[in-house]
Formats: C-alpha cells, structure tokens, sequence
C-alpha cells in the first residue's frame, strides 16, 4: 500500500543506497590513484645520497611513505623503475617560459601580442616538465602572460611544471627591465609602476602592490644592468638604498620573496644589505660580497648556462646588437670563475639557468656546468631540490621524496653522482602523483 510513510522511507533508503554508491565510485576513485614506485635506486636530497632499493607509496598525489625494499599495497598500481635512479622532480628557479632568445627577439616587442607569448609558453611549459623540470620560478614576462599560463597549469588544461612567478619584473627608468628600452624616442613613454618602472620610494611600493593585485607569487627586481637589454652598462647600480628597502618591505607584507637580478657589485650588495632573498647571476661579486651574503643567509641562482649561451652567441656575427655583443663577450665567460669562488666560500647556491636566454628543454645541462666548477654531483642535485625548495619556503611541499611532499619525481638510467648528464635524458616524468613521461 502507498502511503507517505512508505514513500518517504523508500525515498530515504534510495538516498541511502545514492549515498553509498557515491561513497564507493569515490573510494574506487581514490583507489585508483594509490601507486606504488619501485625505484632501483632513489636519491635523498636531504643528505645528498643514492639509497639502494626503495617504494614510495603515493596516494592522492602526495607522498604517503618511502619503504625499503619492492612492497606492494592492496589496490596499488605498481611503476616498475627497478632499473632507474628516482630523484625528486627537479626544480630551476630562474627561467622566462614566455621567451625564447633568438635573432627576432628585439622586433618581438613590437609586433607581439600577449596571446603570442601566451601560446609560446604553452609551448615551452610542456618541453620544460618532460626535461623533469616539475617546479620553476619564472623571474620576468610581459603582458602578465605567466600568471594565466601557471593558472591554466594548475586547472588541468594544459601540461606544465609548478609555476611560481614574479609577472612583470621591476626595474628603473632605463634600467635592465624597462620595457621600452632601445627603443624610438616617440615609442620610449615613460612607464611607471603598473608596467615595471619606478622611481622612489613611494613607486616602489606601488610596483609591489601591483604585481600583488596581478597574482604573482613573488617579486623579482633588476638591481643592476644587464646584457641582453639595449643599453650600455651590464652592471651598474640601478636602484637607490631606500627604493631597494621599500622593495623588500612591502614583500614582506604580501608574503613575497625578492629575486635579484645582478651582475654589478654596488646593486647587488645593496640589494642584500636590504634583506633579498636570491641574488640571480651575480657576475661582479667579490670575497666581501661573498662574506655578506653568507651573513644574510642570501641564496646565489648563478645561471652558468646563460653566461656560456651569451658568451658563444658574442661570437656570432649579427646575432646581438653591437651594444648588446659587446657587454655579452664580456660578461658571459666570467659567471663560471664567480660561481666556482662562491662556492668555495660557502654562498648557499640553488639551481637555475635564466632559461629562455638558452632554449627551454635544455634546463639540465647547468648541472654539468656545475661540476665543471667544482660542486659535486649530490651537491649540484641539492641545489634543485632540496635548497630551491627552501629558496621558494615551499620545502613542506617540496625539494624530496618524503611523506606529506607532493609526489614529483623523474627517473634515470645510470647512476647520476657518477655522471651528472644523465639528468639531461631523463626518461620519466611524474608531477603531484600523474606521470606525463614513460620509459618506451
Ligand atoms: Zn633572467
């Protein structure tokens, strides 16, 4: 018989039985994610070490636990890399995802439109995680391009590492970033704080706070000329004490870090003397240098791969403008020397490459140019996992294969401590627990 009492009860056992279903397309969901890597061998970024025979167990992205020996789990998927080296996904924190240097770049800022920079990066997002590279900061673009590529990144749309960026880097009228340099006079304006320009304290700020209200992740500002803009000095100082210091002070309040492009020794001291946490390149430092950024625990992103691009390309006939050439011969070939003493003292150093300067995909072959200067191979490892990590205050997260860290990894066949250009063919790709890259 119907009665509102049985329809409401046969209503509330279908809502039952809904539920349950629901619970159980979910578990099987989850299920479907719980993984277990069976690496050969896996590197231990904390101490710089191979261990021999490791599980990692990762459920829902994430890391769940590292396990000695070939275990398996109820309801695990199993990825056999007992023939591989697993390292943690690497990180480079200095490229430019919507550039890619070439003979055209100097006409590009006239005839492009963000939505080609846009559809550039798309492109080099992708080579940039299949060459392992899982998390990159990206230190300067126009158009705020980066911010939607990273956005896309994270919605699923499109393949690509974590992206943290700066957006529009931050200069000085003139100086290394500002945007219309070497240009016409009619086409030069004068750009302020909203495009990347400042001029004093209270601009400085303003600059922050902009990029802020665009959605980057930190600040990156060029404390010193530089050589592949037009215009004649690649190293002198460009920003006052006082706008250096408004710079780093208004960071802080929205959680930014400061990334420091350098290459003169008077900017780059006064940056750190202003508290910025990475100074990029870093070409002119001295031993007293050196002693003030081990004071402030400042971290050294040498870019040895662009200072050997710059320096091959000088040789080039046409490829640079003059006033480009002659800065690029002069500077490039000294960022090795630099980096080697800086070492040597003891200057925290994480990895990156000022990719974009070189072609994107090409990220690894910095690690080479390391150990040519003198850091050992668990060293140079290091500095793209566990020290970028710290350098981003993203080691919770990231920087090793540890419970609770996300679930980025690659994969190499050979032993990387003995050499260190296997991680320039890496086989496999896994970021946040999904692999974009298998072994064929
Ligand atoms: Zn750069």
């Amino acid at each position: 018989m119907i009665t509102p009492e049985n329809i409401l009860s046969s209503a509330k056992r279908l809502c039952q039985t809904l539920v349950g279903l629901g619970l159980f397309v979910l578990a099987t969901l989850a299920q479907a994610e719980n993984i277990a890597v069976q690496a050969g061998w896996l590197f231990d970024s904390e101490k710089g070490r191979l261990l021999e025979k490791r599980t990692v167990h990762i459920v829902d992205g994430k890391v769940e636990s590292v396990e000695r020996g070939f275990t398996q789990r109820d309801g695990e998927r199993v990825i056999d890399l007992r023939a591989f080296s697993v390292l943690p996904g690497l990180m480079d924190m200095h490229t430019h995802l919507s550039y890619e240097f070439g003979p055209r770049t100097y006409s590009e800022a006239f005839t492009w439109n963000p939505a080609d920079y846009t559809l550039r990066a798309v492109n080099t997002a992708e080579r940039t995680l299949m060459a392992g590279f899982t998390t990159v900061r990206d230190l300067g673009d126009s158009g705020n391009v980066t911010v939607s590529l990273r956005n896309a990144i994270n919605r699923g749309d499109i393949v690509g590492p974590r992206v943290y960026t700066a957006g529009k880097s931050i200069a000085t009228t003139g100086g290394h970033a500002d945007p219309t340099n070497g240009h016409r006079h009619d086409l030069m304006g004068s750009p302020g704080p909203a495009d990347g320009v400042i001029n004093g304290v209270a601009s400085a700020r303003e600059a922050v706070r902009q990029r802020y209200k665009e959605g980057a992740d930190l600040i990156k500002i060029t404390a010193t000329g530089g050589v592949l803009s037009v215009a004649k000095s690649g190293q002198n100082p460009q920003f006052m004490q006082d706008e250096v210091e408004a710079i780093v002070e208004t960071a802080k309040d929205y959680g930014f870090t400061v990334a420091v492009h350098a290459h003169g020794k008077e900017g780059m001291e006064r940056a750190i003397r202003a508290g910025v946490d990475s100074i990029e390149h870093g070409t002119y430092m001295d031993d007293k240098t050196m002693a003030l950024m081990v004071d402030h625990g400042t971290w050294y992103v040498p870019t040895l791969l662009a200072g050997d691009w710059v320096t091959q390309k000088s040789t080039v006939e046409g490829f640079f403008p003059e006033m480009v050439r002659t800065k690029a011969a002069q500077i490039g070939p000294l960022i090795q020397d630099t980096f080697q003493r800086a070492h040597k003292k003891g200057v925290k150093i994480a990895y990156g490459t000022d990719t974009g300067v070189s072609r994107h995909g090409d990220n690894a072959r910095e690690f080479a140019l390391m150990v040519q200067g003198g850091m050992s191979p668990a060293d140079a490892i290091r500095s793209a996992t566990w020290n970028a990590a710290q350098l981003l205050n993203a080691q919770d997260e990231l920087g090793n294969i540890a419970p609770g860290k996300h679930a980025d990894m690659v994969a190499v066949i050979g032993n990387p401590l003995e050499d260190i250009t296997t991680l320039e063919r890496v086989r496999f790709v896994m970021k946040g627990g999904k692999v974009y890259k298998q072994p064929e």
